[in-house]
């Protein structure tokens, strides 16, 4: 095997990918006017027909569709295919109940594995690997993902899930694994767990991994590298989009190729919508060509990158994104979990006691996220016993943790200690410095 998974796709001149690309958008349109009447409605408020598309060049004419299109139309509204040929769902870590489904056909499957395929080739893995995946699986889409790329790939997978981490370094070294698929927090946490076992990079195999699901620095690469021994690749994906594997690093790790067979990737600017040019700093927005199941038109991500068509020195020709450089809404991934400040808001509005004035702190120490949100008490609770005020504490606590499945550390403050702000309230301090 050599060091393509696809080597016509993935090293295919722009003219043929321009025009592969166009005549898929065109029956992808079709398929969506056919069968999605949500979308074909936003269509017909824009003006647009399937006739109006005719290649890439009038992808700007189409609609676009937001995570809040998704809630609107959930669980079944943007689906295109009857349920009878879906063989799966995939849910977002987004949680409250507005959850974001995605459907499968085993079409929509095999594509999305040949993707993570794709991911798993430019990492140097063969059928000779034995592929580690310890990114969760369910309603994930990490495990699920990695796992059908490392099948497809041949190599020996080993469905770890994430947890037990002595047992995954265990089971790494009994069963020589050489490639490790997981959160780069988690890879970071197993690299400090393997030293503090005692062993080092020598007592482990482990050569490549394949990291991605949240942000991380370039500084945690190099930390990851060292302690493991290993070349870190990143991998991006959404679920809404089929998950990870929209997008691989190759070994120049400058930035991931997309697959743009499937996927055709554009930025605008996130106030107007207008289409951006070629290495324009702004919102990164997919429309699916190849899916059955669940096609998106001109999805809007929220991630801000750049896109860049510079020459790779791999020989890939996809079109490179940088890594996310931040998001457009407020939404904050915390442990990997998609958290929205509205969520932890609406928690505190139900309780009488506490205020509607919070903070949200997320720092990371040890490469793991740390959590802490403090909310303000109502002059009237100033009274309370200590165990009231504690019982309150708990009390968010587990709200906070019902709804979006994370522990946060919950400080009660004394009324007015938070600063207020003239403008938009701060609601958020990152102290992580991922970007
Ligand atoms: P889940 O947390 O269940 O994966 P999503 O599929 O919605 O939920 O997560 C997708 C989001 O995760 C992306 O829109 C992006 O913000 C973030 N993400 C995924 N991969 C990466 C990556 N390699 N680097 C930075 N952010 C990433
Ligand atoms: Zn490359």
């Amino acid at each position: 095997m050599g060091k393509y998974w696809n080597e016509e796709i993935e090293c295919m001149s722009r003219e043929d990918m321009k025009k592969l690309q166009s005549e898929r958008l065109v029956a992808q349109v079709r398929h969506v006017w056919d069968n999605v009447p949500y979308y074909r409605r936003l269509m017909e408020e824009k003006g647009v027909t399937p006739d109006d598309i005719n290649g890439i060049e009038d992808l700007h004419k189409l609609p676009f569709l937001t995570k809040a299109d998704l809630r609107d139309a959930y669980p079944y509204g943007l689906l295109a295919k009857p349920l009878a040929d879906c063989v799966r769902i995939q849910s977002t870590s987004g949680t409250t109940g507005k959850r974001v489904v995605a459907f499968y056909t085993q079409h929509d499957i095999d594509l999305w594995d040949d993707c993570c395929a794709r991911a798993i080739t430019a990492a140097g893995g063969t059928r000779e690997d034995v592929c580690q995946v310890c990114y969760g699986y369910g309603l994930f889409t990490g495990g699920p993902g990695l796992n059908g790329g490392s099948h497809k790939v041949g190599c020996l997978t080993l469905p770890m899930s994430s947890g037990n981490t002595e047992r995954q370094i265990q089971f790494m070294r009994d069963l020589g694994s050489t490639i490790l698929c997981c959160t780069p927090s988690y890879a970071a946490y197993i690299g400090e767990t393997l030293h503090d076992m005692g062993y080092g990079p020598e007592d482990i195999k482990l050569k490549a991994g394949i990291f991605g699901a949240e942000p991380w620095t370039e500084e945690m690469r190099h930390e990851i590298e060292r302690l493991l021994g290993i070349k870190a690749y990143d991998i991006y994906g959404l679920t809404e989009i089929s998950g990870p594997g929209v997008s691989f690093e190759c070994e120049e790790q400058t930035g991931m190729h997309i697959n743009e067979d499937h996927f055709i990737a554009e930025i605008i600017d996130p106030n107007t919508g207008e289409v951006l040019p070629e290495g324009s700093k702004g919102e990164l927005v997919f429309t699916s060509i190849t899916k059955e199941a669940f096609p998106l038109l001109r999805y809007r991500t929220r991630d801000i990158c750049v896109l860049t068509r510079k020459k790779c020195s791999c020989g890939r020709t996809l079109v490179k994104m940088s890594k996310p450089m931040g998001r457009s809404d407020d939404m904050l991934i915390i442990k990997g979990v998609n958290v929205f400040p509205s969520q932890i808001e609406s928690v505190l509005l139900k309780m009488s006691k506490a205020t509607p004035n919070y903070q949200i702190i997320v720092d990371r120490v040890n490469n793991t996220d740390t959590f802490e949100i403090r909310v303000e008490l109502s002059d009237d609770m100033l009274s309370d016993t200590i165990k009231s005020i504690e019982d309150l504490e708990k009390k968010i606590a587990a709200d906070i943790h019902s709804i979006l499945g994370i522990r946060a550390k919950i400080r009660l403050v004394e009324p007015k200690s938070i600063p207020r702000s003239e403008g938009k309230a701060v609601r958020v301090i990152d102290k992580r410095k991922l970007v």
